[in-house]
């Protein structure tokens, strides 16, 4: 019996711009540490699935202002594209990133007077970035802009047929929020594709989020609307980043009332274990009976040796959870958040996305 025919490649969408986003450290345990999210990350996930000889690599295509500008506030965006310059006006060292020092918390709003904010950006950073991991330095802005149009380049490709289409995004998404930047985030990859979605026509969008860290952003951003189904595994936030949110009491609001599902998973959760949550969640994307294809945040910081995480998954589980993803029969745009283990994100990815082609080839 001849040999089965191959699969056609997967596009694979990547770009080099994220690799100005570099040098960067973050505030962590009290200490300045080199900052998890490093390019080599990217890299290391690239050449991995280019090995197997079963993905293509494409470039993004630029897809303009407008996806960005839908899904988050201009002032938002203009602090993201400007900060870095206004910083550098300012006398700030080159070499350095940039951190907010001063945060605009709730006390502020509540008890005291904001009709007047600083007027240089950087003075502003602490009202919309919400932690000390998030640090900015000269190719920031395009970097962000690039993933966002890997993300959307990946949806393009799904949409012309493909079951599945892989976007290499960094910086990573889901934390970032209408107004907020956070956690490695500045414009959130996932929830533009699912906006982009939307406005082609769809009526019913899923996205599915198995990054360790809860996707505090893209919760945010359709809290309200009953059109995204929101579904995320993740750490119980009563221990772990970003711990004001993420728990399984949040379900949405409004018309967007049941339209978030958060599965928080117990410290040391295995293969099985995690992959009985999902199932629970693929039920209710099931149900949800979406019109597109699955938007997928793909973090593998679920790894038992990443260094912020306290689940047990093994490489061989990720092409389980893989396959299973791929069961529910929805074409899959997926798109890279985090992970941190860079000497096995290779390995994980192979695993990972080798289940879910296979899976939505078989
Ligand atoms: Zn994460």
């Amino acid at each position: 019996m001849p040999p089965p025919s191959p699969l056609p490649p997967t596009p694979l969408i990547a770009s080099d711009a994220h690799l100005a986003h570099a040098g960067l450290v973050e505030l962590y345990a009290g200490r300045e540490i080199p900052c998890f999210e490093s390019p080599e990350r990217a890299t290391v996930i690239r050449d991995a699935l280019l090995a197997t000889g079963d993905y293509r690599l494409e470039a993004p295509e630029d897809h303009g202002p407008d996806a960005i500008a839908a899904v988050h506030e201009l002032e938002l965006i203009d602090l993201v594209e400007g900060v870095w310059a206004d910083a550098i006006a300012d006398g700030h060292d080159p070499a350095r990133p940039l951190l907010p020092d001063t945060f605009l918390l709730r006390e502020y709003a509540a008890r005291m007077w904001l009709d007047q904010l600083p007027v240089g950006r950087h003075q502003r950073l602490g009202a919309y970035c919400f932690d000390t991991a998030t640090p900015i330095v000269a190719g920031t802005a395009a970097a962000a802009r690039a993933a966002v149009d890997i993300g959307l380049t990946a949806l393009d490709r799904v949409l012309e047929g493909e079951r599945l289409a892989y976007g290499l995004c960094r910086p990573p998404g889901h934390h970032a929020g209408r107004n907020l930047i956070g956690g490695y985030c500045f414009y959130n990859n996932a929830a533009i594709v699912a906006e982009s979605l939307l406005s082609r026509g769809a009526e019913r969008v899923a996205i599915l989020d198995v990054d360790f860290h809860h996707g505090n952003g893209t919760q945010q951003i359709f809290w309200d609307r009953g059109e995204v189904l929101y579904v995320s595994l993740h750490g119980d936030p009563g221990a772990i980043y970003p711990y004001y949110s993420g728990y399984a009491t949040e379900r949405g609001a409004g018309d967007g009332e049941g339209a978030t599902l958060n599965l928080p998973l117990p410290p040391g959760t295995d293969g099985d274990g995690y992959v009985g949550a999902l199932e629970e969640g693929l039920a209710a994307i099931a149900a949800f009976e979406a019109d597109a294809p699955l938007v997928l945040s793909l973090g593998f910081d679920t790894y038992h040796a990443d260094p912020i995480c306290n689940l047990s998954l093994v490489t061989d589980d990720y092409a389980r959870i893989g396959a299973s993803i791929a069961s529910l029969g929805f074409s899959v745009v997926a798109l890279q958040e985090g992970g941190y283990a860079v000497d096995a994100l290779g390995a994980n990815a192979v695993a990972f996305l080798g289940g879910l082609r296979d899976g939505l080839a078989g």
